[in-house]
C-alpha cells in the first residue's frame, strides 16, 4: 500500500532530534513564550526574508489575528478565492468582515488577478491570498491591484512554506503572512502551530500583545486579546524541521518531476511558470472521471486524497454569508486529485503511481 502520507514515516528521520528537543523543554522548566519561540520567530523570520514573526497556536488564528490588527470598519468587504480551504473565509468571518468570493484560474487553482475589478465593491478593504498547494499567487498582478485601491493584503501561506516569486517568498507581498504548522504541512509540528510573518512594526506589536490577552507585559493589557500562543515544546519540534525545510522541498519538487515527466497526456497536471518556484505541499491533477480514476488507484494499494471535496459556497456552515454561483470552484472541486508527494515517498513510489494512472487511460479507451 503507498499510504497518501504516514506522519510517523514522514518525521523517522528527525526522530532522534524531536526526541533530544523535546526533552530539552522538558528539562527546561520553561513552558510558555520562553526561548525557543523567542529562537523559532527569529529564524523563521530570517528564513522567509521579514522583518517580524510573531508565533501563534495554529494557521486559522494567524488569519483571525492578522484580519483582526488591520483595524478595518466593521463589515468590510475582503476578496477571497471561491475554491480556498474554508479556514481563509472562517477567517474573513470571525474578524467581523464578509468574503467577497473571487474565482481562480482553473489552470493554477489560483486567485485570478483579472477577476478583481469585477468583484470590487464601494465596501472592500482588503485581498487574502492564498497560495494554494504551495504555488504563488501572481502577486505582481495582485499587488499592483491592491495598491491602486488601497486594499490591504493578507496572505494565507499555511500551504506555501518556501515558495517564492522570483526570488521573494510567499508571506513577505502583503501586510501580513499567515502560517499554519499543522502536522502535513511542508513545515510541519507535533501538533497544533501557527505564524504571522510582516514587516510592518506596528502590526508586529499588536500582535505580541493580542496572541497574549492583549498585553505584552505581565498584568498590563492594551487589546482585547485572545491566548494564542505558539507552544515552546511545538517551537522546538519546528526549530529541528525548519533546518530541513529546504531539503524536503527539493525533495517533494524531485518527486514532482517525475511526475510531470510520466504522467499521460490525458490528465491535467499543474501549471509551471519560469518565474514562480512551486513547493508542490500538494500536486493535484484534475481529470474529469476523478472519482473513478481514485478508485482505480485504491484498488492497486494507492491513496490519494481531494482538496477540496465541498466548495465552501456549498458548505452549510456558509448558509446566509456565501450566495451565487462559482462554476471555476465546482469544476475543480469536481475533478481534482491530489497524488502521494510526501517526505515519505521515493522515486519508485511515485513512478507506480504514475505508471497506475496511464492504466487507467487504457481501460478507459478500451471500454
Ligand atoms: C491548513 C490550512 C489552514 C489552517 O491551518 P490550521 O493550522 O489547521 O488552523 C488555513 N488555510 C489553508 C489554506 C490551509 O491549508
Amino acid at each position: 500500500m503507498i499510504e497518501y502520507e504516514s506522519l510517523a514515516q514522514s518525521n523517522q528521520k528527525f526522530m532522534a532530534e524531536l526526541e533530544a528537543a523535546a526533552s530539552r523543554v522538558i528539562r527546561s522548566g520553561w513552558y510558555v513564550l520562553g526561548q525557543e519561540v523567542g529562537a523559532f520567530e527569529a529564524e523563521f523570520a530570517e528564513y522567509v526574508g521579514a522583518k517580524h514573526c510573531i508565533g501563534v497556536a495554529n494557521g486559522l488564528d494567524a488569519l483571525i489575528l492578522s484580519i483582526e490588527a488591520l483595524d478595518l470598519p466593521k463589515g468590510s468587504d475582503i476578496l477571497v478565492a471561491s475554491n480556498t480551504y474554508i479556514a481563509t473565509i472562517l477567517a474573513i468571518v470571525r474578524a467581523g468582515h464578509n468574503p467577497v468570493l473571487v474565482e481562480p484560474e482553473l489552470e493554477t487553482f489560483n486567485l485570478d488577478p483579472a477577476r478583481l475589478p469585477q468583484a470590487m465593491t464601494a465596501n472592500t478593504r482588503a485581498i487574502c491570498v492564498t497560495h494554494l498547494f504551495g504555488k504563488t499567487c501572481r502577486m505582481d498582478a495582485i499587488g499592483a491591484f491592491a495598491r491602486e485601491h488601497g486594499l490591504k493584503v493578507v496572505e494565507d501561506c499555511a500551504q506555501s512554506h518556501g515558495a517564492r516569486l522570483g526570488t521573494q517568498m510567499t508571506g513577505t507581498f502583503g501586510d501580513a503572512g499567515c502560517f499554519s504548522f499543522y502536522p502535513t504541512k511542508n513545515l510541519g509540528a507535533i501538533g497544533d502551530a501557527g505564524a504571522i510573518v510582516t514587516n510592518d512594526d506596528a502590526l508586529a506589536d499588536r500582535l505580541r500583545h493580542t496572541r497574549n490577552y492583549g498585553s505584552k507585559q505581565k498584568y498590563v493589557n492594551r487589546y482585547v486579546g485572545v491566548n494564542s500562543r505558539l507552544d515552546e515544546l511545538q517551537a522546538a519540534m519546528l526549530r529541528v524541521k525548519l533546518s530541513y525545510l529546504d531539503a524536503m522541498t527539493v525533495h517533494k519538487r524531485a518527486l514532482a518531476e517525475i511526475y510531470f515527466a510520466n504522467l499521460p497526456e490525458w490528465v491535467s497536471k499543474p501549471v509551471r511558470r519560469p518565474d514562480e518556484y512551486d513547493v508542490f505541499h500538494i500536486y493535484g491533477i484534475r481529470h474529469p472521471q476523478r472519482d473513478a480514476l481514485r478508485q482505480h488507484l485504491l484498488d492497486n494499494g494507492v491513496k490519494t486524497e481531494i482538496h477540496y471535496p465541498i466548495p465552501p459556497h456549498r458548505q452549510e456552515a456558509m448558509r446566509g454569508i456565501l450566495a451565487g454561483s462559482y462554476p471555476v470552484a465546482e469544476e475543480l472541486h469536481a475533478t481534482e486529485l491530489s497524488l502521494p508527494i510526501s517526505a515519505g515517498h521515493t522515486a519508485d513510489d511515485v513512478v507506480r503511481v504514475a505508471a497506475l494512472i496511464g492504466g487507467f487511460a487504457h481501460k478507459e479507451t478500451a471500454a
